[in-house]
């Protein structure tokens, strides 16, 4: 798998770690599970978002572009890195972030996950401002819409070329992040049965799922969803799987590999269940590892699930893709005091 052909800006340190969690996994008493720790690579605060926005800002300084947009929720991590990434880099960043999303899968209604000081000022917010980016607050897509229009025409009117980033980073050239990870992960250990990740926008899971198959590697990949139902999400896969075989010019992949679940979603994006604080406190308390209750908390509530019902053989070996999310746990500080206190 040759990636040279793709521009790409350095902006973590690779590769990741991979640990075996020993204490997790007698406490489970079921498969070996290791933590691939992309939470730790550097930038920012870290997170799964750097190595898309390596492909993302390296065709973007190819391009000459000098300004960057993007959306998100109000604790997105995407646009966290993003600012982080555009600071190292000198660019101007624009975050628009929406309030309100939609809840429950299918619902077609939209709410704020949560509301207060934690969650609407500190976390990735602060550390949105603190990298220097310009942030938009919006109630609705409809605002969103509106000033992202606002701030495309500004960029113009001032001779800035900007580049438009969607929620997630996640298109066919930041899918190339998570092929290119499939490889350093298969380097650092061939022997693995599966790898289980959070998924929101898709491009995380479709890179791993198509490294997979490029690789030739048998390996199933568990795609846990944190918002959408499973068979939306197993179309934005589909979707981004095809787009990005087409742009390395290789044949699109089929996908019996790749399982998505959208079994620890509960009431909808940003909001947790019980089950995921619980696996917060597990991986805290048995290996000190941060999982935050958006995404990770979502992907091991699902892998702590998949475990105990026997559907994840003992046999197995399994990688947890830890993808990050720790300054969103501040956004819900006082859900985690008193969900962890003793
Ligand atoms: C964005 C994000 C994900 C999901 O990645 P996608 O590529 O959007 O599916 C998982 N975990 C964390 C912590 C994230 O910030």
């Amino acid at each position: 798998m040759d990636l040279s052909r793709f521009p790409r800006t350095a902006l973590g340190v690779w590769p990741t770690p991979l640990e075996d969690c020993a204490r997790l996994s007698d406490v489970l008493g079921g498969p070996r599970i290791l933590a691939k720790r992309d939470d730790v690579n550097g930038l920012g605060v870290g997170g799964n978002k750097l190595r898309k926005l390596e492909f993302l800002l390296g065709a973007a300084l190819a391009d000459g572009a000098d300004t960057v947009i993007t959306f998100g929720g109000l604790q997105t991590n995407h646009g966290r890195q993003t600012a982080a990434a555009c600071a190292r880099l000198g660019l101007r960043c624009e975050l628009v972030l929406t309030r309100r999303v939609t809840a429950a899968a299918g619902s077609g209604g939209l709410v704020a996950p949560r509301e207060g000081e934690a969650y609407e000022r500190s976390g990735n917010v602060a550390l949105d401002v603190l990298y220097g980016a310009h942030v938009h607050f919006c109630e609705d897509d409809a605002e969103t819409a509106a000033v992202y229009t606002r701030i495309s025409e500004r960029a113009a009117a001032e001779g800035r070329s900007a580049v438009t980033l969607p929620v997630g980073g996640s298109t066919a050239v930041g899918a190339l992040g998570y092929v290119a990870a499939t490889a350093e992960l298969k380097a650092q250990l061939s022997e693995v049965d599966r790898i289980v990740c959070a998924s929101g926008s898709a491009g995380t899971a479709a890179g791993l799922a198509l490294g997979v198959a490029l690789l030739d590697w048998p390996v199933t990949v568990d795609a846990v969803s944190v918002s959408g139902s499973r068979s939306h999400l197993t179309g934005e896969i589909a979707r981004l799987v095809g787009e990005a075989a087409e742009l390395l010019g290789v044949p699109t992949p089929p996908l019996p590999h790749v399982r998505v679940t959208d079994r620890a979603v509960g009431p909808g994006y940003g909001i947790p269940t019980p089950q995921v604080w619980d696996a917060v406190r597990l991986f805290g308390r048995t290996e000190g590892i941060t999982l935050d209750p958006v995404y990770t908390g979502k992907a091991a509530a699902a892998l702590v699930d998949a475990v105990r019902s026997g559907e994840i053989a003992d046999t197995e070996t399994v990688v947890f893709l830890h993808t990050g999310g720790l300054p969103g746990l501040f956004g819900y500080a006082p859900e985690l005091v008193e969900e962890t206190a003793v």
